[in-house]
């Protein structure tokens, strides 16, 4: 990936690229604690970041990349700490989001303080499946995330992350959705699915403005 435009977008928003980490990625649901130590590193074997604002790790950031899979972000506004999540369709089922969830309450957080926003990424509109995949959805999370057209079969990520969020406890009014579809909007996103040969990576940031 080139660099040059995350530097510029990590300007924009205030924050230090240098001193971002990122996650692997491995479509798993392992998750990493962050610590000053880890600035400008890649974090091996997991798909999820969490970090604790403190006078070591004021000017850290957290960015993960996408392309139709789902940016989770988390954020405790009283404990100020901040989450981020990559999530495809293996991260989701293997319950990725609740696993931060749980996570930040035993760092301390109340969960009447989480928020979450669930960021761009493919959509029911788009994410066609087979059956098999359709029915580890619906195990998870219930007949209502499976989205039937003719005679295809779609999963509404939105759904199954919304439910989960509320079910581990998240107030519904901390909960945000994006509502735009990556392979939708062609003008706007890279889609992994659109575009399979070669594709673009986005990449989602969630950090701390250094001011
Ligand atoms: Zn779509």
């Amino acid at each position: 990936m080139d660099v040059s435009n995350q530097k510029k977008f990590f300007t924009t928003l205030g924050l230090s690229w240098e001193h971002a980490v990122s996650a692997e990625q491995i479509h798993a649901n392992a998750l990493h604690i962050v610590s000053s130590s880890d600035k400008g590193k890649c974090i091996s074997g997991v798909d999820a970041l969490l970090l604790q604002k403190s006078e070591s790790t004021k000017d850290m950031s957290l960015m993960i990349r996408i392309a139709d899979c789902t940016p989770i972000f988390f954020y405790d506004t009283k404990n100020t700490s901040i989450g981020l999540a990559h999530a495809g369709w293996k991260g989701i089922v293997g319950h990725i989001e609740k696993a931060v969830v749980l996570r930040m309450i035993e760092m301390g957080s109340r969960m009447s303080d989480i928020q979450i926003a669930i960021g761009p990424h493919i959509g029911p509109c788009c994410y066609h499946v087979e059956a098999d995949r359709a029915h580890i959805f619906s195990q998870e999370f219930g007949e209502d995330v499976i989205v039937k057209r003719d005679s295809n079969v779609f999963v509404d990520f939105d759904a199954c992350l919304t439910r989960e969020a509320l079910e581990v406890g998240v107030d519904e009014k901390n909960i945000v959705r994006a509502n735009v579809c990556t392979y939708h909007a062609n003008d706007t996103f890279f889609s992994c699915r659109r575009n399979p040969k070669n594709f673009g990576e986005m990449i989602a940031v969630l950090g701390f403005a250094i001011v």
